[in-house]
């Protein structure tokens, strides 16, 4: 498999550190909110990356983190009148509803700050021992200049970073360019003991930490949004490579921005949407299948339109594998004919064709084609006078390309059932806008379909007419 490397500019062939095993970190949310589209993004690619390594026989471990602690959870803790710890509670829970809706795995483990201080603390303490850090009063800070390698990831030197680098006079730090790792506790904020008095790590530090102790010194990939090559992965291999003198990361994958309408996304332009505001309109696997649809390294455009294309696109998925589970139910035929037998052995093309896009460089959207193509075969190769052998053949490849970009993996009943809430979901918002007519339309819509609703004290019920 070829994957383009940002350290070395280049797409490169992929070779694991110990064959079979692949030991893969991905920046996780700050958990203070409903994660918005462009953190989408690189969740998805990276659950696709890792499901396509598992699909290749890999065993992957595949760490992705929780931020939980930050500012913004600790403005957010005192604008709702709760915990800090609560609030990061709460959006873990949030994320892992909008996470299941998007067809993404679990990872291996999702490690939070919280539980890694004593890492983070013992990372800081062997930086400051060679003499990579250095405490002001509490505040301990890296010492850019003192690791040669500074600046390798985002490709820029160090005089033209401390050119570029904004000198705040009131700054304690030794040169604009360091960074803290260890913030002195501020009032009404969590902290923690250290060597260094009461505080907080800084950002940065905790990916390094917390991908120490989950794989180890040098892992084979990083993951991340373009946005966070410049400063936070570039600190994170100063803090991993001056801690341990090794190699931190062998490939680093970064995804393409993300654009709303093609303006960039950002809160003052009102263009900013979490995933949640979009499940409102959108079953969230549109969105998976949205972004699989472009190459993970381009920029794309996420807009109405571009929505409803790969809404359409995901529904003829949905259509061909219903097709052929009810052409495997009317088939009288079992076994293969001699020439369905020669068209079963053809099939293995797309099966190439697909896993071709995969191995370069993840091309999911050259991928999706090859299902299509696949899709297109079936149509016209396959009928109810098929046999069930032929049938089964095709149903068998469709699932197994589909399972890897985690597509079209809903079952008949319980996609049936999600369209049957969300019309629930839509008739309860007409009837408090006393928009009744759309309210009954909904419950004729649903009575057509075999489905009664029944208002009780609990809410909405649904049966089977
Ligand atoms: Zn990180």
């Amino acid at each position: 498999m070829k994957l383009y490397n940002t350290l070395t500019q280049q797409k490169e062939t992929f070779v694991p550190i110990e064959e079979g095993k692949v030991k893969m970190y991905s920046c996780g949310p700050t958990v203070y909110n409903y994660f918005h589209i462009g953190n989408a993004r690189p969740f998805i690619v990276f659950d696709t990356l890792r499901r396509f390594l598992e699909y290749q026989g890999y065993q992957v471990t595949f760490i992705q983190n929780f931020t939980d602690v930050d500012d913004k959870i600790i403005k957010r803790s005192l604008e709702e009148g709760i915990s800090p710890q609560e609030v990061s509670e709460k959006y873990i829970e949030e994320y892992f509803k909008d996470a299941d809706a998007l067809l993404i795995k679990r990872a291996t483990a999702h490690p939070k700050v919280s539980e890694h201080i004593e890492e983070i603390i013992r990372m800081i303490k062997t930086l400051e021992e060679k003499g990579l850090a250095y405490n002001i009063d509490g505040n301990v800070y890296y010492s850019v200049e003192h690791f040669a390698d500074y600046g390798k990831l985002s490709k820029q030197s160090l005089e033209d970073l401390k050119a570029g680098a904004r000198v705040d006079v009131s700054d304690e730090k030794k040169s604009p360019l360091d960074f803290a790792l260890w913030k002195k506790k501020k009032d009404g904020e969590p902290y923690w003991e250290s060597p260094w008095g009461q505080g907080r790590p800084g950002w940065h530090i905790e990916c390094s930490a917390m991908s120490k102790k989950h794989l180890g010194d040098t892992i084979d990939i990083h993951g991340g949004g373009q946005d966070l090559i410049f400063p936070h992965h570039e600190n994170e291999i100063a803090q991993s490579e001056g801690c341990c003198g090794k190699p931190f990361a062998n490939y680093w994958l970064h995804n393409g921005y993300i654009n709303i309408n093609n303006e960039k996304m950002s809160k003052s332009k009102g263009n900013f949407f979490t995933v949640r505001d979009i499940a409102k309109h959108f079953d969230l696997e549109v969105v998976r299948m949205f972004m699989l649809m472009a190459h993970y390294r381009s920029p794309v455009n996420f807009s109405d339109e571009l929505l409803k294309q790969a809404e359409t696109a995901l529904d003829r998925l949905y259509t061909a594998k219903y097709q052929l589970d009810y052409l495997l139910e009317n088939s009288a035929l079992e076994t293969a004919s001699a020439d369905e037998k020669i068209w079963i052995d053809s099939l293995s093309q797309y099966r190439h064709s697909f896993i071709n896009a995969m191995e370069d460089d993840l091309n999911t959207a050259d991928a999706i084609a090859s299902i299509f193509e696949l899709v297109r075969n079936l149509n016209s190769n396959l009928s109810e006078s098929s046999s069930k052998e032929a049938i089964m053949a095709g149903k068998k490849l469709f699932a197994e390309l589909t399972d890897v970009l985690g597509l079209a993996v809903k079952e008949k009943e319980s996609k049936l059932e999600e369209n049957i809430e969300s019309l629930i979901a839509e008739r309860q918002a007409a009837r408090k806008n006393k928009d009744f007519k759309r309210a009954d339309e909904i419950r004729d819509q649903l009575l057509a379909q075999g489905i009664i609703l029944e208002d009780t004290r609990e809410g909405v019920k649904w049966k089977r007419a």
